[in-house]
């Protein structure tokens, strides 16, 4: 018999997994998929609006409240690893990568690959790594370190991935596609049978969250009519089977 699947999410930042995917990790978790979070760049300073606290831990333990909050809305199965990982502006002052990962972020690379081999029996889901954020090229690179040996999905990166052309998505995947070695194919799971409003759900990250962010992320799901995953077929079919259960 085959074992039950279990479903991993690589989130950068605390906020990444839920805006990507919000109604598809519901949909698992309401399915009995045992869903886990796997959050990285945890520890922080990064908020979208003003807080009144702006030190690394309060703002950290807020965003980790936001968090739990989001998720216990969904389902109180799902279960959250936080990494407590620097975020790339403590770490390196900066957050766009304009130039090859340096020393510390290929360690990083290398940090994360192996602490995601132990955690991971099962899907990983990884964002496509659109938007040049530093945090989501390592989360990725780490992810493609492990192709061979894991089975790895990707979601869209949002807002980010509102913000460039279909051209230009297409063109990011063909060059992931080219780093893997595989064709990847996409599935949008439509809004079927879905009993969370992203809209409303979303807004529980109020630290993160302004007209703009939460505008970007409800059109990119109203253009699509879902949320899109890109993976081999084999994979895709995988996810689709466990959601059919
Ligand atoms: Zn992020």
């Amino acid at each position: 018999m085959n074992e039950p699947l279990k479903l991993y999410i690589l989130s950068p930042h605390i906020d990444d997994a839920a805006f990507g995917l919000a109604l598809t990790i519901s949909k698992c978790a309401n399915n009995n998929i045992p869903v886990t979070i796997i959050n990285c760049f945890t520890v922080t300073k990064w908020t979208a609006i003003p807080v009144e606290n702006k030190e690394t831990i309060a703002v950290s333990l807020l965003r980790k409240s936001e968090d739990a909050a989001f998720y216990k809305t969904l389902n109180e199965n799902i279960k959250i690893v936080n990494l407590d990982l620097l975020d790339a502006p403590l770490r390196n002052g900066y957050i766009f990568q304009e130039q090859p990962f340096q020393q510390n972020e290929l360690d990083l690379i290398e940090e994360l690959k192996n602490l995601l081999e132990q955690m991971v029996d099962g899907l990983l889901l990884c964002p496509l790594g659109i938007g040049s954020h530093i945090d989501h090229a390592i989360c990725r690179a780490a992810a493609v370190k492990l192709y061979d040996k894991t089975d790895v999905l990707f979601y869209e990166d949002l807002p980010y991935a509102k913000r460039i052309s279909h051209q230009q998505l297409e063109l990011h995947v063909k060059k992931l596609e080219e780093d893997l070695g595989v064709s990847l194919v996409n599935n949008t799971d439509g809004l079927l049978n879905c009993n969370i409003d992203k809209e409303q759900a979303i807004r529980l990250y109020k630290s993160q969250m302004n007209e703009e962010i939460s505008s970007e992320i409800i059109a990119h799901l109203n253009d699509l009519k879902g949320e899109r995953i890109w993976s081999e077929e084999t994979l895709l079919n995988k996810l689709r089977t466990a959601l059919q259960k």
